[in-house]
């Protein structure tokens, strides 16, 4: 089980002592704010205390951020559609054959690599970001065929609810989905993990077999 500590709204310095306490694994979601607090925390942002510190893109993506993004993050769980696991390929190749010097190199050995999840909406509405599940295989396809991706799992988020039980059938049906991929795909079973969950649902996540969750205020209280 990963623990992405999501730190939107939260400021740098909140940000070390959570280093302090352990945490490794940081989500935010927007690039802007994720490259002024990378530069705010400097050395920091990419090794705690001996350990590698890893940043993962967890809200929206828009193309024209891909090339900044490839530069900031570890890995990005909102891959939606072909177009932007493309782009994103297209930078990382750019940035493995001669640029790279120009950027500091991400954490985990300066590999011009990227996990990824493609972000499924599991109920197919079209007006919510994240891909269709029947869209889901071709996408993971794409994904499979670029050579700086790796494709790590499906990611979702319910729609909004207070009651955590509402969430249940969302994961559950990500979990369906997941295990057809990998047969789908030919992935090794297993190699495909479920990000799911947040502060108001992340025991049901667990309970549905999430293996990465993202909470924010159960770590750093309500946001303002
Ligand atoms: C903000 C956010 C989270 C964390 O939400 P909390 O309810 O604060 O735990 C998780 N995932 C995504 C995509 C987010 O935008």
């Amino acid at each position: 089980m990963t623990l992405v500590a999501v730190t939107k709204t939260v400021p740098a310095e909140l940000i070390r002592q959570a280093m302090a306490l352990g945490l490794v694994e940081f989500g935010e979601n927007r690039v802007q704010e994720a490259r002024d607090k990378l530069a705010a925390l400097g050395a920091q942002a990419r090794q705690h205390d001996g350990h590698p510190i890893r940043w993962h893109l967890v809200g929206r993506l828009q193309r024209n951020k891909a090339r900044h993004a490839v530069e900031l993050f570890d890995a990005i769980h909102s891959i939606d559609s072909a177009e932007l696991a493309t782009e994103l390929e297209r930078r990382l190749a750019n940035w493995a054959g001669g640029s790279r010097q120009r950027h500091e190199p991400r954490a985990t050995s300066g590999e011009a690599t990227l996990d990824v999840f493609i972000q499924v909406h599991v109920t197919g509405e079209p007006t919510k970001s994240g891909c269709r599940p029947q869209d889901t295989e071709a996408l993971a396809d794409v994904v499979l065929d670029c050579p700086h991706l790796r494709l790590k799992g499906l990611m979702t988020i319910p729609p909004f609810s207070h009651d955590p039980k509402h969430a249940r059938p969302h994961f559950r049906r990500l979990a369906e989905l997941r295990d057809t991929l990998t047969r789908a795909v030919g992935q090794p079973f297993g190699s495909m993990k479920l990000s799911m969950g947040m502060s108001g649902d992340f025991e049901v996540a667990i309970e549905e077999g999430a293996d990465v969750i993202r909470i924010g205020t159960a770590l750093f209280g309500e946001r303002t």
